[in-house]
């Protein structure tokens, strides 16, 4: 398995710069976790690596470079989830999954017996089995964005790139999504580069976050280095208490009592109660 790799990556919307000079290095099995505000570059950041949308700069792959190799070799590379994806509404999820497994197939070759038990297991994975033969058109939200999911599983890639996938997933949906992220890269090595909005998560899953705002890397590190109470008033924009759960992991909490941008430091315990 490899890591991913990008340097001095940069995307423009009709001349307009939405992400500039970004470097980023995520090693086989590790997940680095994008965290920012709204229009921080976040997802340009994601299609940049994708290759989905024109971008300046080098992104390769265990020495591959996006510029240079196929569109279909780099699918056996890289799959990436994307924040609203258009499925074509009468086609069954099954069918759908099974599009994960195109690159890996010959030019006109058929999917085998193989193909499709990789495509029904991923599905099984997410919980999602008994959605095989459903219409995309009829899923939920939270259904769609599982098969979503297990379509990139399918693809077998090694590196994940994931643009909110846990929006609209109910919270055990979520964690079961995130658990499944995290055995993959640590089972298989893939590499894992999300943006997650919700701090919690980014927190408590990635290994590392990357704050991206107006387009740059404003901070990069470990999960209590990088969501310090001054980063947190100053891009979050919100009220938030920074707690700590019972095994000392971190939590971003809203809190109406707070000011605004104001925060609550892990550990201190303002305003609660005195015994
Ligand atoms: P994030 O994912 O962090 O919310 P985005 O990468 O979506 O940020 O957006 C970064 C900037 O690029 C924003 O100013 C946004 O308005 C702009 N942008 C994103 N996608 C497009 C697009 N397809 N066309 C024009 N501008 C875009």
């Amino acid at each position: 398995m490899s890591g991913i790799e990008a340097r001095g990556v940069g995307v423009r919307y009709n001349g307009r710069v939405a992400l500039e000079g970004v470097d980023l290095a995520v090693a086989a099995g590790e997940w680095a976790a994008l965290v920012g505000p709204n229009g921080a570059g976040k997802s340009s950041l994601l299609r940049a690596l994708a290759g989905t949308v024109a971008a300046s700069g080098v992104v390769t792959v265990g020495g591959r470079s996006r510029s240079e190799t196929p569109r279909r070799q780099w699918a056996r590379l890289v799959a990436a989830v994307v924040q609203h994806p258009v499925l074509p509404a009468g086609m069954t999820a099954a069918e759908y999954v099974l599009l994960g497994r195109t690159p890996h197939l010959g030019y006109l070759a058929a999917e085998s017996a193989a193909d499709v038990a990789a495509g029904l297991s991923a599905l099984e994975r997410l919980d999602a089995g008994a959605l095989a033969a459903r219409p995309l058109g009829s899923l939920s939200g939270g259904e769609r964005q599982r098969v979503v999911l297990a379509r990139a599983l399918a693809q077998d890639p090694e590196v994940l790139l994931l643009d909110e996938p846990t929006a609209s997933l109910d919270i055990g949906h979520q964690q079961q999504v995130l658990d499944l992220v995290e055995g993959l890269r640590r089972e298989r090595g893939i590499a894992v580069v999300s943006a997650l909005h919700d701090l919690t998560l980014a927190a408590q899953y990635a290994d590392r976050l990357i704050l991206l705002d107006g387009g740059r890397v404003v901070a990069e590190g470990s999960a209590a280095a990088v969501l310090t109470p001054e980063a947190l008033a100053r891009f979050s924009g919100a009220r938030v208490a920074l707690l700590r759960g019972p095994a000392g992991e971190l939590v971003v909490a809203p809190s109406r009592v707070l000011p605004m941008g104001g925060f609550s430091p892990a550990g201190e315990r303002k305003g609660a109660p005195s015994a």
